[in-house]
């Protein structure tokens, strides 16, 4: 298959999910375990969710978007996407907690694939310590600040059916 066809395999298995009152982004999603992370299926979720993230050149993208109800998200950095968009520079988060989340905030104008044409201000905490698994199973801590910190926080919230617009500050 060449990179069209596996794209529309992709979406077809994976479709995007959008707006607000969408059941399946307003589910709390289930922790994966080492069975489940070994699987085909999970495999394969991890795999769609990287290409897709890519494929709509977006900096994020949590499992509920593309329809399926587990932790997971894929992640890329803001400021290296713009400076040299860097395929390996993506990262997969399975069961990602934020461990730490400093008491300074900021204001981060997000938006969200699953909402389009919305773009609006959230608080978001300025740095996070988040701790999660990787497809092999590896666990990661990393620290994050600023727009990169905010990135992940938007995606761990969708993993709790939470969406940024439920956090506008008007
Ligand atoms: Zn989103």
């Amino acid at each position: 298959m060449n990179r069209k066809h596996t794209l529309n395999y992709l979406t077809n298995f994976f479709p995007l999910q959008f707006w607000k009152d969408n059941k399946q982004l307003r589910a709390v999603c289930k922790e994966l375990d080492w069975e489940d992370i070994a699987s085909d299926p999970i495999q394969l979720l991890c795999y769609a969710l990287r290409e897709l993230m890519w494929e709509y050149d977006w900096v994020g993208l949590a499992a509920p978007q593309i329809g399926q109800d587990v932790r997971i998200i894929a992640v890329s950095s803001w400021i290296e996407k713009r400076k040299e968009s860097k395929f390996d520079k993506q990262t997969i988060m399975i069961n990602p907690t934020i461990t730490f989340q400093s008491e300074k905030t900021f204001i981060s104008e997000e938006g969200c694939l699953s909402l389009p044409n919305i773009i609006d201000k959230v608080e978001r905490h300025h740095s996070i310590t988040v701790r999660y698994l990787d497809e092999s199973w590896q666990q990661h801590e990393q620290k994050l600040t600023g727009f990169n910190a905010a990135i992940v926080q938007h995606e761990v919230d969708h993993l709790d059916g939470i969406l940024f617009i439920d956090k506008i500050i008007s």
